[in-house]
């Protein structure tokens, strides 16, 4: 009995003996793999580097592994995305300036040291003071104020500059980016000044033609000569509003964005055009009236009466014989607006994105016939442009057509 009772305790510590020796290894093996995860975490090591697991723990030992590789394999694809996008910023050729949430300069890559007058070591600064560019700083401040791209165009030394500043992280941080259009802009003088040498040249034998086709006109001519006479007229006077319309877009586009500006009232223009073109339209047996008070508007009067005077002149053309020409003046929020309006065919909105376009029409036969030269209505919006104002178009086959100038007070 004694001997039985003794078998049993000897059992029983036995047993305790070898939990706790079982739980001292595991224990042990945790501590080992808690130091080794810290390890991991603060990169001083690429994997778990732990011995075998008690039996009990392998599991977790083996999800853990996986869970190693898993994140490592992240790691490595992250890294090799991030030294690609390193890479691609260092290599543009355009020039970028990250400016943080406290508005200072992050990053500066290698093309913007070349297109700006960067300072020393920019990181940390405000942009004014990194990098002295007015405009970079100004479009750094309204892209994060308003949450929106903003633009500036600089010219910087010998270059041509696009200063474009884009919100990031909802307007609090901003990149700045700088693009070199110097060729570009070269490109476009070249192109304008040929265009507008060739059309000087050509001014004056065809305003010769003109001349002497006219004068033919006046004499003596067997019947069968007359036809060939007043074709040669006629497309000589084409030919010469053509060259006129071509020769005035070149010199709006070269005089640049802005033309000065004053406040002044606009009735006594919008007569002076109504009255220049009126006889025509009686010739047509068209009505021709203005409505409206006279109002007043920020303008360049000779701009202003040539895009009027385009508008009345189309609508009058285009409008069928004993119709309706009203040029109305109206207050619209802080601004002005002079439209004109008809009751002729009207314009398919199809073609009311590209209307402005030079050399676009939307009937090329009706327009040569009334002697149209495609260019109208493209000096029109570089005139509304120049004076900061804005054109814009109201039509529907059969319902007339509305042109409007919308103008800034
Ligand atoms: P065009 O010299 O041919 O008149 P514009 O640039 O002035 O050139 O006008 C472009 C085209 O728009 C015209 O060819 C014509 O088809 C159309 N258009 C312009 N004004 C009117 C109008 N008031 N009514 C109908 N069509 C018009």
């Amino acid at each position: 009995m004694n001997f039985a009772l003794g078998a049993a305790v000897l059992c029983l510590v036995g047993t305790l003996a070898w939990i706790t020796w079982q739980r001292r290894l595991a224990r042990r093996w945790l501590d080992r793999l808690v130091h080794s995860v810290r390890r991991y975490a603060r990169g001083e090591d690429r994997r778990l580097a732990v011995d075998a697991p008690p039996p009990e723990l392998e599991s977790l030992s083996l999800a853990l592994d996986d869970l190693v590789r898993a994140l490592g394999e992240e790691a490595s694809g992250m890294r090799s995305e991030l030294r690609l996008e390193q890479e691609m910023v260092r290599q543009t050729p355009n020039g970028l300036v990250l400016v943080d949430a406290e508005g200072r300069v992050r990053m500066v890559n290698p093309a913007a040291r070349v297109l700006l007058p960067v300072r020393g070591d920019p990181t940390g600064r405000p942009p004014i003071d990194a990098i002295p560019l007015a405009e970079l700083q100004d479009v750094i401040d309204e892209c994060r104020e308003k949450n929106a791209i903003a633009e500036r165009s600089v010219v910087y030394g010998p270059r041509d500059l696009v200063v474009r500043g884009l919100p990031l992280d909802g307007g609090r941080a901003a990149l700045g980016v700088v693009l070199d259009i110097t060729t570009v802009r070269a490109a476009e003088r070249a192109r304008r000044d040929f265009v507008s040498n060739v059309s000087h040249e050509l001014r004056t034998p065809i305003t010769t033609i003109v001349g002497f086709a006219e004068a033919l006109g006046d004499e003596p001519l067997p019947e069968s000569s007359r036809p060939m006479v007043e074709a040669i007229q006629r497309n000589a006077r084409r030919l010469h509003a053509l060259v006129d319309d071509v020769l005035h877009l070149s010199r709006i586009e070269s005089r640049g964005e802005d033309l000065a500006c004053e406040v002044q009232p606009l009735r006594p223009l919008v007569d002076e055009v109504v009255q220049r073109i009126g006889p025509r339209a009686e010739a047509r047996r068209q009505s021709l009236v203005v409505d409206g008070p006279d109002l007043e508007a920020s303008i360049n009067a000779d701009a202003f009466v040539h895009a009027l005077g385009n508008l009345v002149d189309n609508a009058v053309k285009y409008t069928p014989e004993g119709g309706h020409v009203a040029v109305r003046l109206a207050t619209a929020g802080h601004g002005v607006e002079v439209s004109v309006i008809d009751d002729g065919p009207g314009i398919d909105p199809v073609h009311h994105p590209r209307l402005f376009e030079r050399f676009y029409r939307v009937d090329p036969g009706r327009s040569r016939d009334v002697g149209g030269t495609g260019l109208g209505l493209a000096l029109v919006k570089h005139l509304c442009q120049a004076m900061r104002a804005e054109v814009s178009v109201k039509s529907a086959p059969g319902e007339g057509s509305c042109f409007v100038i919308r103008l800034r007070p």
